[in-house]
């Protein structure tokens, strides 16, 4: 039987309650569900080989993902915050001992205690500690950036994440720096990942059509923040210092925050251009520039 289990979750807010209370509302919930089965089979084809793995999924909906992860996953946890879908779900995969159904909003459940719960038990059973977990989801557009974060923030849970967003988002995810969609998203994206864009979807392989097209991305997790010699969310903190204006350049970002002739000199120290902005820095350099300044 698939196990149900209660876990600790932050207070919803009223307003998330609410639509997910309410089948009207359910526009909100990002509901574009998938009806591709190629697309389907090529997002699970890109986890990799998941058959001793713990995978996670980000909002299941109808299932259209759900039930290729059965078949092949280790153990699957799918986390859905529609009480109507999670109850059909539950139903459907209560023979299914491989399954977990969590009715949960993602944002407020505790991954630390989802997964190392389940990775000690795999582990003791095979007497070998196991892989690390995956996590894969056609994501609610409206919280994209928020389950990234969070998914950052747990990344030692982790090793690959492969997920559908919105293909402009996709394309920030992804950018280089110098490109104009590098940002905020890009460099802490890639402070803990190398990420990898998969393939794109028009609006017809979901009902109902979205407006947008959606790419998938795989997300190797490798956390740079030891490497570049910086703490992680100190860097991020700093980073949305640079990038909190895209028009306005690096210094005139950061010179609210600190002393203009510090930043000169650190500019100068780290090989930038005193008009350059953060769009234009490599992650490295900008590691540098944060630590001159520290
Ligand atoms: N995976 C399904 C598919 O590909 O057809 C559904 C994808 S749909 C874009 C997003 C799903 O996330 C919906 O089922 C929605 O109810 C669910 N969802 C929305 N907000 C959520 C949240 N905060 N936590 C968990 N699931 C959420």
């Amino acid at each position: 039987m698939s196990s149900e289990r209660r876990v600790n979750v932050a207070p919803v807010s009223k307003k998330n309650r609410a639509s997910a209370a309410m089948p009207q509302k359910k526009a909100k919930l990002g509901q574009n569900f998938l009806v591709d089965p190629a697309a389907a089979q090529r997002i699970v084809e890109a986890l990799g080989d998941i058959s001793n793995s713990i995978v996670l999924e980000i909002g299941p909906g109808r299932g259209a993902i759900t039930k290729m992860l059965s078949y092949r996953a280790g153990r699957l946890i799918a986390i859905e915050f529609d009480r109507m879908l999670a109850a059909q779900l539950r139903i459907e995969y209560s023979r299914t001992p491989n399954v977990e159904i969590i009715e949960a909003d993602v944002l407020a459940v505790d991954f630390d205690t989802i997964i190392q719960g389940d990775l000690a038990g795999i582990s003791d059973r095979q007497n070998h500690p196991p892989a690390k977990a995956r996590v894969v989801g056609n994501l609610p557009y409206y919280i994209t950036s928020d389950i990234l974060l969070k998914l950052f923030k747990f990344n030692r849970n982790f090793d690959t994440i492969v997920i559908m967003v919105q293909r402009e988002v996709a394309d920030r995810i992804s950018a280089a720096s110098g490109t104009s969609n590098y940002g905020l998203l890009s460099a802490t994206a890639q402070l803990y990942s190398d990420v990898e864009k998969l393939f794109t979807l028009p609006p017809g392989a979901f009902d109902p059509p979205p407006k947008v097209h959606s790419s998938v991305l795989r997300l190797r997790v490798n956390p740079k923040a030891e490497k570049l010699g910086v703490n992680a969310d100190q860097f991020v903190s700093f980073l949305k210092l640079g990038f909190a204006q895209k028009r306005k350049t690096l210094v005139n970002n950061l010179k609210q925050h600190f002393p203009l002739e510090r930043i000169a000199e650190a500019m100068k120290v780290t090989g930038l251009k005193p008009d350059i902005r953060a769009e234009a820095v490599s992650l490295e350099k900008m590691a540098k520039l944060f630590n001159l300044l520290r």
